[in-house]
């Protein structure tokens, strides 16, 4: 391994007893890119993320982040890795400020506080105790907390749940830009939108292991094609309709899918505006990251469907 990128997996696993939770996973992460991690429930990504932490040992396969095996990363590799978990860390009764500079304290070269308050969006939080900080307010702290020993990579295990769409967006311009700044991001998240939005790599994992991998726009180009829906116009047939194929009505709507867009397209307006017809609720939709992970994921679990939504 040349431990140049920032993470390397090859080969990596994980049994609990004689259940394999991670069976032969590879993947890079090269350096200042953001990389969202995504599968359903149970799918092995904690039990991948804390190895690449250090929390946890593997069984198989090597691993290298920031070039240093996690097993055997000292204090200063430690101070190279901000961490953003589920659960929240900081305590209550002292204001943000107050716990950012006793983080500060831990690390060789903090980030300076005040620079660290407005990058985590808490310049009107900052001598607020935080007990008294809402949920989406906390999350922001722990990214404050995760960016104030300047870490060169950061893990967010899911960094706006329960946040309103509101602090989602701010949110999301924050871990944007931690890439302006040259970090490197490992995201995981159960929002596809998010990962879309950000990412400029994904990996899905399902079982174990890696089922794709590559740039959402890659990812989504290859799959089926665009979608063409609108309300039918009353009066008019489908098979009246100048359209290559009949199509199918799904919630209310009639739905084409085509791989020449452009053209079809011209001819269905083209022929609704002669006739001074309105296409109701026109809509056209290339795949989503979303649709290409409900196919490969689909049926798994439960937790497939929930991911999505
Ligand atoms: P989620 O999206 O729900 O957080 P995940 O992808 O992070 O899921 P993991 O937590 O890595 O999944 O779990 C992968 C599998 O390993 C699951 O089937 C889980 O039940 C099992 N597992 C995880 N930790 C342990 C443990 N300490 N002991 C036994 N089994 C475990």
């Amino acid at each position: 391994m040349s431990g140049d990128p920032a993470i390397e997996i090859d080969g990596l696993r994980k049994s609990y007893g004689a259940f394999e939770a991670v069976r032969g996973l590879s993947l890079i992460v090269e350096r200042g890119e953001i990389f969202a991690f995504l599968g359903p429930n149970g799918a092995g990504k904690t039990t991948t993320v804390e190895i690449l932490e250090g929390f946890r040992k593997r069984d198989g396969g090597d691993v290298r982040v920031l070039g240093v095996d996690p097993e055997h990363g000292g204090r200063a590799w430690r101070g190279r890795i901000g961490i953003v978990l589920q659960e929240g860390r900081a305590q209550s009764e002292l204001t943000v400020r107050e716990t950012l500079t006793l983080w500060a304290a831990y690390y060789p070269k903090p980030r300076p506080i005040a620079e660290t308050i407005v990058l985590a969006g808490l310049e009107e939080k900052a001598e607020d105790r935080v007990g008294r900080l809402s949920g989406g307010q906390r999350r922001r702290l722990d990214v404050g907390l995760a960016l104030v020993g300047d870490p060169d990579l950061v893990f967010l295990d899911e960094p706006t749940t329960g946040f309103d769409p509101v602090a989602r967006r701010a949110a999301w311009k924050v871990i944007a830009g931690l890439r302006d700044l040259g970090k490197t991001v490992f995201l995981t998240t159960h929002y596809l939108d998010e990962a879309q939005e950000l990412a400029d790599r994904v990996a899905i994992i399902r079982a174990g292991c890696i089922v794709v991998e590559g740039a959402p726009d890659a990812l989504t180009a290859g799959s089926p094609d665009t979608e063409i829906l609108f309300v039918a116009p009353p009066g008019v047939g489908l098979d009246e309709l100048p359209v290559p194929e009949i199509p199918q009505i799904v919630d209310g709507r009639a739905r084409l899918q085509t791989g020449t867009p452009t053209s079809t397209l011209a001819t269905l307006c083209g022929w609704a505006a002669e006739r001074g017809i309105e296409l109701e609720r026109l809509e056209v939709r290339r795949p989503s990251l979303e649709d290409v992970y409900l196919e490969l994921v689909d049926g798994d679990e439960p937790a497939a469907t929930e991911a999505a939504s």
